[in-house]
This record gives C-alpha cells, structure tokens and sequence, in this order.
C-alpha cells in the first residue's frame, strides 16, 4: 500500500489519481480479462487498438477540437517536439516567431534555428524570466508563432492567448487540460505526458492536418506527422503502457466534469496558496503581477535565508514533498497539477502558517 498522506507537489513526473494508479496496477497483471499484462499484449490487437482511439478521443471531446485536429501519441517527449515542430512546419530560408519565456522555449528556439530563421518577438529573460511578455511584433511572414502556455521553472502562465495573424504553436507540457482555452485557436498544440495526462513515455500532439505538408524539405518517416496521422497513431509501437495511463487519466478527467470542473479547483488551489505567500510575512512569490503567475507551478522564496533548508525540512515531515525549487529559479516551487487535492495545499498553508509563527 502506497502512503496516502503524502502531499506530491513533485514538478513532473507527478501526482496521479489513486484510481489510475489502481486500475493501471490491476492492468499489469491482468488486462481487462486478457489473462495477459498490458506489457504483454500486441500494439494491433482490438484491445489496444481500442486504448489509442479511446485516448485520442478523449483528449478531442475535452479540448473541444474541431474536425481538421488530428491528435497523436508519440515518443520521445516534448523535446522531441522541439525539433519535429519546425521540421515539418517550418520551410528553410524562412521565419518562424517564438516568445522565449525561459528556459523551455529556449531549447525550442534552439532546435527552430537548425530549419530556418528564428525571430526571438519578445522576451522576459532580463527580469529573469518573472513575468510574461506582451507587447511584441510578430513578422507577418513568420510561418507560425511559438509559445509556452506554462512555464514550469518560473512559474509564469499566459492568462489569455496572443491575439496573431500567423499559425499559432504552443508547449502546453505543465497545463494542458488544467483550464478552458479556445484550443482551435492553435495550429498545434504538444506536451508531454507526465504532468496533467498520465505517465513519462508518451507526448500528446494535437494538429491540425491542414498547416502539414507545406514544406520541401525531406522529412524522416518517423518525424513526419503525416504519416502518423495516416496510420492512426501506431505507425510503429507506441509507448503502451503510458498511452493506457493517459486514458485512465483522461477518463478520470472527464467523470470529474471535464476541463471546465477542474479548472475551478486548479483556481481554488492556486488562490488558496498564492494568498498564503502573500499574506505570510516569511514567504514572497516570485512572481510579481498576478494575471502572469501560474496557476500549475506556484515559485516563491522565504525572506530569511538561513531558513531557506529548515522549512525544507520541516515541510518533509509534515509528509509534503516535492517543493524545493529548480536550481535556476531557487527558492520553492510547489506543482498544483490536476491530480494533486485541495486538502494538500490546506496541508501546505497550514505549515506555512505554523512555521512563520514558529520563526517569528
Ligand atoms: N516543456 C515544458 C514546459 C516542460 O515543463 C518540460 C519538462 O518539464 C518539457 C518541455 C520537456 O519535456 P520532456 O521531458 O517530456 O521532453
């Protein structure tokens, strides 16, 4: 048995719900009367085949896709996306725009560069990266605009999506499915797994098929959307075991009321714990303007710094882990995904409360 009082602000990989855990355990041994583990059946047999399409439907109803979205399962996580994004979208000799919100949508810039010319139209790297820029110029010509919805590290969020006139692209890795968005507004939309949809393995892309195959340039079979599109997300064998946990995941999602219902908790959670950090004399967030904080990775820092380690461990025995924050941004971080209950960021303020009185 797996101790339930443990509160998991873990960054990702990251809390899951107890019943995807225990029917995804049931699956190992048994999979759905099969008499085989989930690890042991084939990719193309109809109890798989029906995991793909029940997943990839799934993600569509709640994320409300229009008809031209085609959603996959690959490999190779939101990195790989890094570089299949301007592979297929991006013609060589020509532009594409990306906002660089830290270090996430720098790696992508740097993969963008071996396609084409990168146009950096804002950026927020002088203030280390605490706030989310808005006033850019997109080139009208850039073949699409990149940007992180969530920034993992810094604990930024877009509150609204840019208004462009180009393909709008965006690394939704650490807040997909956390919050009503007008998702057609995107040409293409990835992330990782292992966050808010399941477990490290597989990288969910969302595309519409009608901005694909506008470039010239030879494109390995492998890395090529289309041909993933064409053979339904099994163009050779998927991670299994990690699309099967993001169905759980997404099932899970939908009988919780689907993205409208989360959202008001993932709102309730961040409040409740933003407005710890505010109120708290000990604690301050790292980032300034509210309408910019994320409401998935909540970043702050205590005032004294020599006890920056003794609330570190203070919070581990209260059985809250995860909050120590990415060496890049310091301080804590605490991860407030989907799966993680309101009781635990209770948990959390409560030790805030206790240990700034403690301190005081
Ligand atoms: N993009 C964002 C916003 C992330 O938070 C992460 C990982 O934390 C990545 C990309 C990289 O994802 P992966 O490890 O799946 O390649």
């Amino acid at each position: 048995d797996r101790n339930m009082k443990v509160h998991n602000f873990n960054a990702g990989p990251s809390v899951l719900p107890n019943e995807v855990l225990y029917k995804a355990s049931k699956a190992l041994i048994d999979f759905e009367g099969t008499g085989m583990s989930i690890l042991e059946i084939g990719h193309r047999t109809e109890h798989f085949t029906a995991v793909m399409e029940e997943a990839r439907s799934l993600v569509r109803s709640l994320m409300q896709l229009e008809d031209d979205f085609e959603v996959l399962f690959l490999h190779g996580g939101a990195s790989t996306q890094f570089m299949q994004v301007p592979m297929n979208l991006l013609e060589s000799g020509e532009t594409a725009s990306y906002v660089d919100t830290g270090v996430w949508s720098n790696k992508g810039i740097k993969e963008a560069k071996l396609f084409g010319y990168v146009d950096v139209s804002g950026s927020s790297k002088d203030n280390n990266y605490n706030f989310i820029p808005k006033q850019f110029t997109v080139p009208p010509q850039a073949r699409y605009l990149h940007i992180t919805t969530n920034n993992t590290i810094y604990g930024t969020q877009w509150s609204s999506i840019p208004e462009t006139e180009v393909p709008l692209v965006a690394d939704m890795s650490s807040d997909i499915l956390s919050r009503q968005m007008d998702f057609n507004k995107f040409s293409l939309i990835y992330a990782g797994v292992q966050k808010n949809m399941g477990a490290a393995g597989a990288t969910m892309v969302a595309v519409r098929k009608s901005i694909l195959g506008k470039v010239t340039r030879k494109i390995p079979t492998i890395l090529d959307y289309r041909l993933h599109i064409e053979n339904g997300s099994m163009l050779n064998t998927p991670p299994v075991f990690s699309v099967y946990i993001s169905m759980l995941t997404l099932r899970w999602l939908r009988d919780q009321g689907g993205v409208a219902a989360i959202e008001k908790i993932n709102n309730k959670k961040a409040a409740l714990l933003y407005d710890e950090i505010d109120h708290n004399p000990l604690f301050r967030a790292n980032v300034p303007n509210k309408e910019d904080r994320s409401k998935m990775n909540v970043t702050f820092t205590i005032d004294k710094a020599e006890l920056e380690e003794e609330f570190l461990k203070f919070c581990k025995k209260e059985d809250i882990v995860g909050i120590k924050g990415h060496r890049l941004a310091g301080g804590y971080r605490a991860s407030l995904y989907n799966a993680l209950p309101l009781e635990s960021v209770e948990v959390m303020v409560e030790a805030m409360k206790y240990f700034s009185l403690k301190k005081a």
